[in-house]
């Protein structure tokens, strides 16, 4: 067929020769993704993975991402997400409605509160939250209309570990299903069906990615019919994924483990140094004694990652941590985790939770890849400025 220019540029001939192979799994970018025929076109099916549709319900190069992702969690099924948060929204949409109950940890990621406060605000579902620590003790919280119950462990900023295989069973025997988010864990330091989570959901824009440089979340299930409710709220809500971003994400997954210990290994580090300092009257990280819930930690993790916490003491006032915070020079001071970069939070945890209202400011560490020495007398030099 002849061709304008017009045409020809839009339909090219040239056709690359086979055989090609690399290590790099290809970057498929789709919206539009074309059927070989009409007969194609109408048998397609997108939700058990045997096809393509349309580049919102799966390319290979997502297929591909979330398979490694289920295949690290030892779940059977992953679903993408353009966000951490928009993973805890589809979970939330699949299995609430309204008239129902969900129960959430008080020290949840906050996004996610905020979601609970909505959906009990606008939507006609009950949010109640919990005491972390509560263990076995939810059954006595769980309603004949509890349609989910939320874990995350530890909590993000006040780092408490809760007993979640106990909060599973419960949960397992009144037949509600628990939704864990293990954005800390990474699937590494914890598998969430192990615990007996049947929901595992990751923010990926932490340690997966590794970069700071993307947004991305993942739900595993291991379950076909919870997959199959979610894949439909994921379907409705339209939570599709750039390509190139999965991309991103999937290159990140090989050097995972090796990034995580060496956070792991910082973070300790660091801790450690804290524990001496007179400044600190706690340091929050799963693995030392001080931190609530450090036996579960023991019991059930198998690492810690690069995140942790210290209580000041009440004598230091908001604006001479806020000094030190501002001080320092290696931590940048932003949201976020499990990239290169050393970062640092301060929060008035008195204002924010119950049961803290003795307690100095809280301030967040995410140790990042530097040298942990390099950190420590960049903090060393920032603690002077709290008398200064
Ligand atoms: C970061 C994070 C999220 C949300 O991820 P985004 O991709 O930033 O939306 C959810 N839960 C936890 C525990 C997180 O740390």
């Amino acid at each position: 067929m002849k061709k304008s220019v017009e045409t020809s540029l839009i339909h090219s001939d040239y056709v690359p020769p086979g055989g090609f192979d690399a290590f790099p799994p290809g970057t498929h970018r789709a919206s539009t993704v074309l059927f070989e025929n009409v007969a194609a076109m109408r048998s397609g099916q997108w939700k058990d993975k045997t096809g393509y549709t349309y580049g919102l319900h799966g390319t290979p190069t997502t297929f591909t991402l979330e398979a490694r992702l289920a295949a690290i969690e030892g779940g059977a099924h992953c679903l993408l997400a353009p966000s951490g948060l928009a993973a805890i929204a589809m979970i939330n949409f699949a299995f609430l409605k309204s008239g129902d109950d969900v129960l959430l940890p008080e020290n949840v990621y906050n996004p996610n509160r905020e979601l609970g406060r909505w959906l009990a605000q606008d939507y006609g579902v009950s949010a109640r939250f919990y005491d972390p620590m509560i263990g076995a003790g939810i059954a006595g919280l769980i309603r004949p209309e509890t349609r989910l119950v939320w874990a995350e462990a530890p909590g993000s900023v006040s780092m408490e570990v809760p007993d979640l295989p106990a909060i599973c069973r419960a949960a397992k025997e009144k037949g509600v299903p628990v939704a864990l988010d293990n954005t800390w864990s990474a699937g590494l330091a914890l598998r969430g069906f192990d615990v007996g989570a049947d929901i595992v959901m990751h923010a990926l824009t932490k340690y997966q990615s590794g970069g700071a440089d993307l947004l991305m979340g993942a739900v595993i299930t291991r379950a076909a019919a919870l997959n199959e409710q979610l894949a439909q709220a994921h379907m409705r809500l339209g939570l599709g994924v750039g390509a190139d971003d999965a991309y991103l994400v999937m290159r990140g997954l090989p050097t995972m483990k090796l990034r995580f210990d060496a956070h792991d290994a910082g973070a300790r580090t660091l801790a450690a140094w804290f524990k001496s300092r007179p400044e600190i009257t706690k340091v929050l990280h799963p693995a030392f004694e001080d931190c609530p819930g450090h036996a579960h930690w023991q019991r059930d993790f198998s690492g810690a990652g690069g995140l942790f916490s210290v209580l000041f003491d009440p004598r230091y006032t908001e604006a001479q941590t806020d000094r030190f915070v501002d001080a320092l020079s290696l931590f940048g001071l932003g949201y976020s985790w499990g990239g290169p970069n050393s970062l640092v939070m301060p929060y008035r945890i008195r204002a924010i939770r119950s049961g803290w209202q003795d307690a100095g400011m809280l301030v967040r560490f995410n140790v990042g890849l530097e040298d942990p020495q390099d950190l420590i007398a960049d903090i060393e030099q920032a603690l002077e400025q709290l008398l200064a």
